[in-house]
């Protein structure tokens, strides 16, 4: 078995990798792109970072995994929480590798925390709670590189995108990626390894905000020119960075770069609670206008109900008001505006919808009796819905959960997605926003998640050429086939037979190794959430 790493790049697209490789921005990716193999890597639905590196992880539908967005619903149905290692069910590649001894470098993997102890070494990534002391494993390198990098990065501190702090933005975004090039060269040198796997967030956190500046689309508007080279400088320095990686994985090494969805210009946000409310199937509590007010309070405090509950158990404070606070219908915190006793259907996930059914929901009000048929007419309404400027249709296919995923945890899956659209829109929900319809400007984002990734690979055991589009799930059963891995039962991809000249691996007829996780401490899941905000996804 030859050494293998695996590059993440979060967000990355051919539509921005291409023309830079062309124009000499990145020459080692258009290296890559001449000699390796490549395909288009279709995301999932939806083509978030949460399902999408979840996927890559395990293998595996969010049906199995359960991650249909950063947060999921909790067990009860009460509640959200945010995704990470200790709530991904089903077996990872590296739990795999590590039960065949294989020696394991994982660096900066969304959702990787709390960081599994491996045969090897692991820093998490992206959704690790800011402000922890432990976001490596063995627990010790964290004050190792501390002492020598100083205080690590977990992911940029300015988030918010505001197009006014853009240079600051980019600061942070450089000073990220030439600290984690160091670390990522440093541990690699650390520890003996066979695999390697390396995240790097900066093409999702540039594109964002930024995608109007990156000049893939045409020229950018005037004034801009700079925030561009400055971008085009980012990515050139990220092209090293994956140089010197691969350069210190050895000329025998397989590698493989791969992003988790990818991305395209943003036009509108569509808030599907104001769509569910023009269809009449939710309502807010005193009407849209109210909710504009209480709202933008709400926000502008940053306040929520498990925070205002938290605080007040750090004070001391105990009982049936805390436990009221914590308890109930958690599904949107104090932000929450929603009319329970009049909504039929609701969003709280990316592209999806919950029918508010009554016996799973804490305040459920639709009988199971009609549940088919309001599905039915969700469907068809999703598929007339029109840009109220272009009079364009931009929901091109709604389906029932079940045609869309499958496994144990389908029942915490919305009822409905939407999964073939116009990627200009993105459909979510606001609830400590305050928007008072359907249609919304972009805001202070520019970019938008697409489902067409890429997935590129150069080595003794790979081919050369085009392949046909690659589906994510494909990319753990593969990889797993050039490692020499008995592929679980579960899994739903396929190893990809043009990708690889390794011989297949036979699929295992028992289920895959089952891995401890460990959970989070008291206060992370606040930290956790709050990040979240930061990031725009709440
Ligand atoms: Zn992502």
């Amino acid at each position: 078995m030859r050494r293998l790493m695996v590059i993440g790049l979060d967000g990355a697209t051919f539509r921005v990798l291409e023309p830079f490789a062309k124009e000499g921005i990145m020459p080692f990716l258009g290296s890559m792109l001449a000699r390796g193999s490549r395909a288009v890597l279709r995301s999932t639905d939806p083509p978030y970072t949460g399902p999408g590196w979840s996927s890559f992880m395990t293998g595996t539908n969010p049906g199995k995994h359960s991650h249909y967005d950063a947060q999921r619903r909790t067990l009860d149905f009460k509640g959200l929480e945010p995704v990470g290692y200790h709530t991904l069910a089903g077996t990872t590649l590296w739990d795999l590798a590590a039960e065949a001894g294989i020696r394991i470098v994982l660096l900066n993997m969304p959702m990787s925390y709390p960081p599994p102890s491996l045969n090897g070494i692991v820093i998490a990534g992206a959704l690790t709670p800011p402000g922890t002391v432990r976001y490596a494993s063995p627990e010790s390198l964290v004050q190792e590189i501390e002492r020598e990098f100083g205080r690590y990065a977990l992911d940029v501190s300015w988030a918010s995108f505001d197009p006014s702090h853009r240079r600051a933005l980019l600061d942070d975004i450089e000073r990220m990626l030439d600290q984690h090039e160091r670390v990522f060269l440093w541990a690699l040198a650390r520890q003996r390894w066979d695999l390697a796997v390396v995240v790097f967030v900066t093409p999702d956190r540039i594109q964002h905000g930024l995608w109007h500046c990156l000049g893939v689309d045409g020229p950018v508007a005037p004034g801009d020119e700079p925030t561009r080279d400055r971008i085009h400088a980012i990515f050139a320095r990220l092209d090293s960075a994956v140089k010197r990686l691969v350069d210190a994985a050895g000329p025998d090494a397989n590698v493989v770069i791969m992003s988790d969805h990818g991305f395209g210009p943003l036009k509108a946000r569509v808030d599907l609670n104001n769509l569910l409310a023009d269809f009449g199937l939710f309502a807010f509590k005193g009407g849209r206008r109210l909710v504009d007010t209480v709202g933008k309070r709400l926000h502008a405090m940053g306040l929520r109900r498990s925070h205002l509950a938290t605080a007040l158990r750090t004070l001391g404070a105990s009982g049936g008001f805390v436990d009221r606070l914590e308890g109930g219908n958690r599904l949107q915190g104090a932000g929450s505006v929603t009319d329970w006793g009049r909504t039929k259907a609701f969003c709280l996930m990316t592209n999806g919808i919950f029918v508010n059914l009554a016996g799973r929901e804490p305040e459920g009000i639709v009988s199971p009796r009609d549940y088919e048929a309001l599905r039915d007419e969700i469907i068809e309404r999703l598929g007339d819905v029109r840009d109220p400027h272009s009079g364009q249709r931009i929901i091109f296919r709604a389906q029932r959960r079940e045609e869309v995923y499958s496994g144990p945890y389908l029942e915490y899956a919305p009822d409905v997605v939407i999964t073939e659209f116009d990627e200009r829109y993105h459909f979510h929900f606001f609830p400590y926003s305050h928007y008072t319809r359907a249609f919304n400007p972009p805001g202070r984002a520019t970019g938008n998640h697409a489902y067409e990734g890429i997935l590129l690979g150069a080595g003794p055991d790979l081919r050369t050429g085009p392949m046909p589009q690659a589906r994510i799930v494909d990319v753990m059963p593969t990889l797993c086939a050039l490692l020499g891995l008995e592929i679980p039962a579960e899994v739903d991809g396929r190893v990809l037979e043009g990708f690889v000249r390794a011989p297949c691996v036979p699929t295992s007829a028992t289920r895959g190794v089952s891995a401890r996780r460990r959970g989070l401490a008291p206060g992370e899941q606040e930290a956790l959430e709050r990040r979240l905000r930061g990031l725009g996804y709440l």
